[in-house]
């Protein structure tokens, strides 16, 4: 254990997006895959709960801390192959990129970070992840609420993990179907299996090729007015950045967790009577419908207001920014009175996307 990086007394704030949250009793840094097994014995052995953490942008910390330890996972390596056999991405010679196959397979470790993947990928040529591109995420979190954004989802490329399952001590292998991918609904962070598999790599499969309209409504938008015609994962991926960077506040100088609530997914019967009352839904397949929660929080006249601290954004109401919040306690008084405004006016209780970490103060 010796070979452990470990630091005391650490503000989540710190380790967090959100910027908030009290002090972490340990946080332990692993490199490689075989030490998150020495981690959880020192936790063990202190009598005290673990936690995993990525570059926590869906994460937020409460004001009483965490008497725990956080892995941090900075696990990294990216491998390529076309079939099972893969070559780390430091090892590949010219010839790769001169004979490309249509089918590619990534696998990257978990601690590597998400976009830097998305970004090979495009240079490459690859299609299937290209609209994700710039979602704050270490490859590890990205299967755990199946990202996605602007049409593609993790669940739709993603092939295996390989994980710690803290339930038998036993690294596994989990294929897709292992998984229950929804929209952000996983096995990882809801039900039994919560938290129980600890990633330590992702493996994905891409094709040569790119993505075909109708795109995403404002992917369309932006396509339409810059009468855009190159749909290649590279200039998809240029778009879908500015799209971001005009919309979404940046991690590393905004404190956020992007999307702070849910949108909301309704059974026919159900978007039936909401489209009835004037409600804009996307339908589904099924006749179902997704009602974008930030044009709920908008209706209810909060979109650029300052509550407790946290500003709704004036470019997008889904997402809150920490601007002047001394704790978490001003988040869960200004997450109360968007939920209960919603509810009153509309019926829908929103929920919240970030999981929380630590106690109550
Ligand atoms: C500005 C902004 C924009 C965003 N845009 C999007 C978007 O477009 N689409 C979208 O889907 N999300 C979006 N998000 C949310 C966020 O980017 C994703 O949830 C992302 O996957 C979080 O990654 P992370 O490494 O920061 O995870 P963390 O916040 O560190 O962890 C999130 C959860 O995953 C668990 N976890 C982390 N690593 C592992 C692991 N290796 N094994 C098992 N469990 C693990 C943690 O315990 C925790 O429960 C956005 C966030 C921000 C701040």
């Amino acid at each position: 254990m010796d070979n452990l990086k470990i630091q005391e007394n650490l503000p989540i704030a710190n380790l967090t997006t959100m910027r908030l949250g009290g002090n972490v009793r340990y946080v332990v840094t692993v490199n490689s895959s075989m030490e998150i097994p020495q981690v959880l014995e020192f936790a063990r052995q202190r009598n005290l709960p673990y936690w995993v953490m990525g570059s926590g942008a869906n994460t937020i910390g409460r004001d009483g801390g965490f008497h725990g330890v956080i892995i941090l996972n900075q696990i990294k390596g990216i491998y390529i192959g076309s079939t099972s056999k893969l070559t780390p991405l430091r090892d590949l010679d010219e010839g790769f990129s001169r004979y490309l196959p249509d089918e590619i397979i990534i696998q990257a470790m978990a601690g590597e970070i998400w976009d830097d993947v998305v970004e090979l990928a495009c240079n490459l040529g690859y299609s299937g992840i290209e609209a994700m591109s710039k979602i704050p995420s270490t490859v590890g979190a990205a299967p755990v609420q199946n990202i996605g954004a602007y049409g593609q989802d993790m669940a739709a490329v993603i092939q295996q993990v390989e994980a710690l399952d803290t339930k038998t001590g036993q690294f596994v292998k989990l294929k897709k179907d292992e998984m229950k991918l929804g929209y952000r609904h996983t096995r990882f962070n809801h039900g039994q299996d919560k938290d129980r598999f600890i990633i330590t790599s992702v493996t994905m499969k891409l094709r040569q090729g790119q993505i075909e309209p109708p795109f995403y409504n404002s992917l369309q938008r932006y396509i339409d007015e810059h009468q855009e015609t190159d749909f290649s994962p590279k200039n998809i991926r240029r778009m879908v950045s500015t799209i971001r960077a005009e919309k979404l506040p940046d991690p590393a100088r905004i404190a956020s967790s992007g999307s702070f609530f849910t949108n909301v997914y309704l059974n026919k019967a159900e978007a039936d009577i909401a489209e009835s009352k004037g409600t804009p839904l996307w339908r589904n397949a099924d006749g179902g419908g997704k009602i974008n929660a930030g044009w709920l929080i908008e209706q209810c006249g909060f979109k650029g207001q300052l509550l407790h601290g946290f500003r709704v954004s004036e470019k997008a109401a889904l997402v809150l920014i920490n601007e002047s919040a001394r704790n978490y306690t001003d988040l869960a008084k200004a997450r109360a009175e968007i939920v209960d405004a919603v509810e009153q006016r509309f019926g829908y209780r929103i929920e919240q996307e970030p999981v929380e970490i630590g106690d109550e103060a």
